[in-house]
């Protein structure tokens, strides 16, 4: 099996060439060389005999775009990212004001069960690597970079600025790649992303969000509540049965503390489940004197959900109530709509195609 090395620090890296006995300076170039986004065969400062031997030995960059979609109504792309053991997961680009976003996964399938969600239909096949979720961010770069080449001459290619952990999977659940990966990003040497352009959504996983506040990794927490109560909750996500929303909040209390960041809550409005003015108001009476912002999302109806999405009106009644009681509130935009833009779509679709069903 070849080594994957994307997924290295730096210091890693060099004891690594250090001990295939090769100069310690290697592993800064071949470090360099992978966050540029090259193959071994593109870093030219090496040998070529030593290219040679590591594109038959170890792997740069472990996701490779298998399929690419343009959403005609804004732009936003959709990529199916292949991984080197056949298995493939989503990524969503989308541009704006301030610069590109990256929605990566952070495994293959998810095991938490959302009632809504397309990710969970087929439980959790496998944790990503932190250099596979790092592979998704420079498959995007390189991939930004052609689209770009023809457009005109600029002195630095367009690249990722922001990254979202919102694609397929529990980034909580995959704890240990995702922090080696959040770290990884910020690497000086790397693509040197800095974390405030980070954000990390959770189905509210309790002690592994204590854990995180206590890292030294200040992302944006986003935690996925969409319910104002336990009941409703629990109709929707298995995994209010194991966590209750006063303690969820309570993990939230405690990461501002530490963190000094907000929380953003998400909330999937569900027709005749939670998002009546009822539930605005108990929502708002839960989270009045927390420094957070409440997003809503219209729920996106997947095929083999029956869990209905809402109209307009329902969403702006929603807003106006939340308002009302001084909860900071914003209706997320919807972008991709056109090219299957929600979770998990795109891949069961890919493996609808391939007829086998999984
Ligand atoms: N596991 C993490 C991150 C992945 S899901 C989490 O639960 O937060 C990213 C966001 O999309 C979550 O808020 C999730 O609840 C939401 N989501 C999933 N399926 C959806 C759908 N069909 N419509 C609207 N939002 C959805």
């Amino acid at each position: 099996m070849k080594t994957e090395l994307t997924g290295m620090t730096l210091e890693e890296m060099t004891a690594w060439a250090k001990r295939q006995g090769l100069p310690a300076f290697r592993g800064k170039q071949i470090f360099q060389g992978i966050h540029r986004g090259a193959d071994f065969g593109g870093m030219s400062n090496l040998p070529a005999a030593l290219r040679e031997k590591l594109a038959a030995e170890a792997i740069a960059q472990p996701a490779a775009i298998q399929t690419r979609r343009v959403s005609a109504l804004d732009g936003t792309v959709k990529y199916l990212f292949s991984l080197p053991d056949g298995n493939c997961v989503e990524g969503v680009l989308m541009k704006y004001r301030y610069g590109w976003s990256l929605c990566i996964s952070t495994q293959v399938g998810c095991r938490m069960g959302c009632r809504f969600c397309a990710s969970t239909l087929d439980g959790c096949v496998r944790n990503l690597t932190a250099g596979e979720m790092l592979g998704e961010v420079l498959a995007a770069n390189r991939d930004l970079a052609e689209q770009e080449a023809g457009e005109a001459t600029r002195e630095e290619p367009p690249r990722v600025s922001h990254v979202v952990l919102m694609g397929s999977g529990e980034p909580l659940d995959n704890y240990d790649q995702v922090t080696r990966f959040l770290r990884l990003l910020r690497e000086p040497e790397g693509i040197r992303l800095s974390l405030r352009n980070v954000s990390l959504s959770t189905c509210g996983l309790v002690p592994e969000m204590k854990r995180l506040a206590e890292e030294d990794l200040p992302v944006t927490l986003c935690v996925s509540l969409h319910a104002p109560n336990d009941e409703i909750r629990r109709q929707l996500m298995p995994i209010a049965n194991r966590y209750s929303i006063a303690e969820i909040l309570d993990a939230c209390r405690f990461y501002l503390r530490k963190t000094g960041r907000r929380v953003i809550f998400e909330y999937a409005l569900t027709e005749g489940i939670n998002s009546g003015e009822e539930q605005a108001r108990e929502l708002a009476g839960r989270l009045r004197g927390m420094q957070c912002h409440v997003n809503l999302i219209p729920l996106n109806a997947v095929r083999e959900r029956n869990l209905k999405g809402v109209t307009e009106e329902t969403v702006s009644r929603f807003l106006r109530t939340l308002e009302a009681e001084h909860i900071s509130a914003t209706r997320r935009r919807e972008m991709g709509d056109d090219i299957e833009g929600a979770c998990g779509q795109l891949r069961r679709s890919a493996m609808d195609r391939r007829g086998a069903g999984k």
